[in-house]
């Protein structure tokens, strides 16, 4: 059978190595910033699943685990520019130190309408943990605490970020360049 990488291009951009670098440096902030309290990390499915597990075995605190569900891209590289619930918290965050954790932040569309909506539910604070950051395609204003990389506008796949729910499964964070068919 044929490797399936061999369908399309996949240029490392974040080597594996890096990654657990960073998500450790993370956690142990978040550990510093959080000494003596209970944190509780909300997921972003599906994106996150793999930053959040790394992540959260690092954290040396109290913690508990929920995730929520939007929807913005569909199946393409291009996002729709509307944000849609698909699934809610199991529990109430009220009263809770809130860490939401994210995958990547690009518009920051998905971010400002997740935070309006966390707010709301008043947890008593509420921060922001997102992997990998595109500034340069920002719509919204967003807030940040923890970043884990900086990165340029190209689309990217692996740990944990899909193409059409493929690549989540690559070590590394890649660039995806899809044969000119394919786009
Ligand atoms: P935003 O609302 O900030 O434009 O987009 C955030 C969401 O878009 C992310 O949670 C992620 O699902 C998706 N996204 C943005 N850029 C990329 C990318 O380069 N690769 C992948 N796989 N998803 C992306």
């Amino acid at each position: 059978m044929a490797d399936f990488r061999a369908r399309v291009k996949l240029k490392p951009l974040i080597r594996h190595a890096a990654i657990r670098n960073r998500v450790l440096a993370v956690a142990r902030q978040i550990t510093r910033d959080f000494r003596g309290r209970r944190v509780h990390l909300v997921g972003v499915l599906k994106g996150s699943c793999i930053f959040l597990a790394d992540l959260v075995r690092e954290i040396d605190l109290e913690t508990s685990i929920d995730f929520i569900a939007v929807s913005s891209y569909g199946r393409g590289k291009e996002s729709s520019g509307q944000v849609r619930l698909l699934k809610d918290l199991d529990s109430n965050i009220a009263g809770l130190n809130v860490i939401l954790v994210e995958d990547i932040l690009d518009t920051g569309l998905t971010l400002n309408y997740l935070l309006r909506v966390l707010r709301q539910r008043k947890p008593k604070t509420l921060r922001v943990a997102a992997l990998l950051d595109k500034p340069s395609r920002r719509i919204r204003k967003v807030r940040t605490d923890y970043i884990g990389f900086r990165i340029p506008d190209e689309f990217v796949v692996g740990y944990g970020l899909d193409y059409a729910e493929r690549y989540r499964n690559l070590k590394d964070v890649c660039v995806l360049q899809l044969p000119p068919a394919a786009v």
